[in-house]
């Protein structure tokens, strides 16, 4: 198979460029390599399938360091295919599964069980985490982290923060010596108490109980501490408030192993834009106007480096009731993209460079998942992006089982047209490679 992408902008080099990129694989089932990158018609076009990207960027595939694929123990609310498949179609080639699953990647064993899951059945590459304590409820005893740490691309707990700090020091004075990264849930779970929302004037004004930032920055300043003393890597989930973007950026001044990561509702919603639907709880919540405005701040100044979705889909059953009845967690894999592309990059805030460090570079790199390039020789791991196609979010589009979203219905700028993930296209719903009727397994369209 021979495909010339030409016309559209390449993300080369840290820059888009207007070139033109060859793919060609040695039969069906090859992967697709990137054979040339030549200037505008100079790749002749004889013998190619050729699409015409005219107004389109090529990126390279994007990584998200953060999301629930529920298998095993929980596959009526994602199935691993479900799960990437949104992944797919969201932009992403790589994702990192959290292990608050059922039985929870607390043995090498189980953890192999699941990575050989992952190999059969996953449309994009997933690198999977091990819990931080057994169980994964930030209670349980210590893990023989060094045997984890061989298959998996950090520890975590996510969904509970570890409670006692006598174990999360002893946690990560081992994982440290696996070499291993702690990726925190930070949540004191005395301080959050029957809270679900924010701790702010619409729980007050609507008569919901409220979780206090505190219940999450507390936890980081100790951690941050723990970490001070252990040298552990340590990366921050889902930030929330604004004291605990300070938190980071101090710790980051002082030198210490940490990162941080934003997903999109923290990045662009507030409290006051709440409606009692279970789509607009997650933990942590949506917090206030002046939260959101650091971490989306942090984002833009590099103290947070990374968008991360926390995917967490949901059955309707669990989201399409009250704020106070639902489950936390809301889909973000089909969202992330357009979110951060309208709030961001098309209103000038942040370049594309920009852009593609924190949809994909930054978490790569600390996590150690390679690729997230576009170069000659290499298996093609890209995107064609549509920067001007606009439309409502309608989450009965999603790939996903879960269909709970806050961002439900608003117009957003930036559609994925096409994902080729390790050399095989994952996502093609205009049949723009397998126009000629060919066939490639598990590409959804
Ligand atoms: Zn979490």
């Amino acid at each position: 198979m021979k495909v010339l992408l030409r016309g559209g902008q390449v993300f080369l080099d840290e820059q888009l460029r207007r070139v033109d990129l060859s793919l060609v694989s040695e039969g069906d089932d090859s992967p697709l390599v990137v054979d040339m990158i030549a200037e505008p018609g100079q790749i002749d076009p004889s013998g190619y399938q050729a699409l015409d990207l005219d107004g389109k960027l090529v990126l390279p595939g994007l990584a998200d360091v953060h999301v629930h694929l529920r298998e095993p123990g929980f596959s009526y609310k994602e199935t691993i295919p479900t799960g990437t498949a949104a992944a797919a179609r969201g932009g992403f080639t790589t994702v990192c599964a959290m292990p608050n699953l059922n039985p929870a990647p607390d043995t090498l064993e189980e953890l192999q069980t699941q990575q050989d899951d992952y190999a059969a059945r996953a449309l994009v590459e997933v690198f999977p985490y091990a819990c931080l304590t057994k169980g994964g409820n930030g209670r349980g005893e210590l893990l023989d982290y060094e045997a984890l740490a061989t298959e998996a691309v950090g520890f975590s707990d996510d969904g509970f923060g570890v409670q006692s700090e006598t174990l999360m020091g002893e946690v990560m004075t081992r994982v440290a010596a696996a070499g291993g990264i702690v990726a925190q849930h930070c949540e004191d779970l005395e301080l959050s108490g029957d809270g679900y929302i924010n701790d702010g004037e619409y729980a007050k004004t609507h008569g919901h109980i409220g979780k206090p930032g505190a219940s999450e920055w507390t936890q980081l300043e100790r951690d941050l501490r723990l970490v001070q003393e252990t040298g552990c890597d340590y990366h921050a989930c889902h930030v929330s408030t604004t004291k605990s973007v300070q938190l980071i950026r101090e710790a980051k001044a002082k030198g210490l192993p940490v990162t941080a990561e934003a997903a999109p509702h923290y990045l662009v919603l507030s409290d006051d834009m709440l409606q009692d639907n279970g789509r607009f709880r997650m933990n942590p919540p949506i917090r206030s106007r002046a939260d959101m405005e650091a971490v989306a701040g942090a984002l833009v100044d590099g103290t947070i480096d990374l968008v991360a979705t926390d995917h967490a889909p949901h059955s309707a059953q669990e989201k399409d009731v009250p704020l106070k009845d639902a489950a936390n967690g809301v889909v973000g894999l089909e969202v992330s993209v357009p979110v951060v592309y309208t709030h961001f990059v098309r209103n000038g805030r942040m370049t594309i460079a920009d852009f593609i460090r924190v949809m994909s570079t930054a978490g790569r790199e600390r996590f150690k998942l390679g690729g997230g390039v576009i170069k000659q020789g290499i298996a093609a791991d890209l995107i064609v992006f549509d920067p001007e196609a606009v439309g409502p979010v309608d989450p009965t589009q999603f790939l996903s089982k879960g269909h709970a979203t806050p961002f439900q219905g608003n117009e957003l700028y930036g559609r994925v047209d096409l994902t080729i993930c390790q050399g095989v296209p994952v996502w093609d719903p205009g049949s723009l490679v397998f126009s000629s009727g060919s066939e490639a397994e598990g590409v959804v369209r």
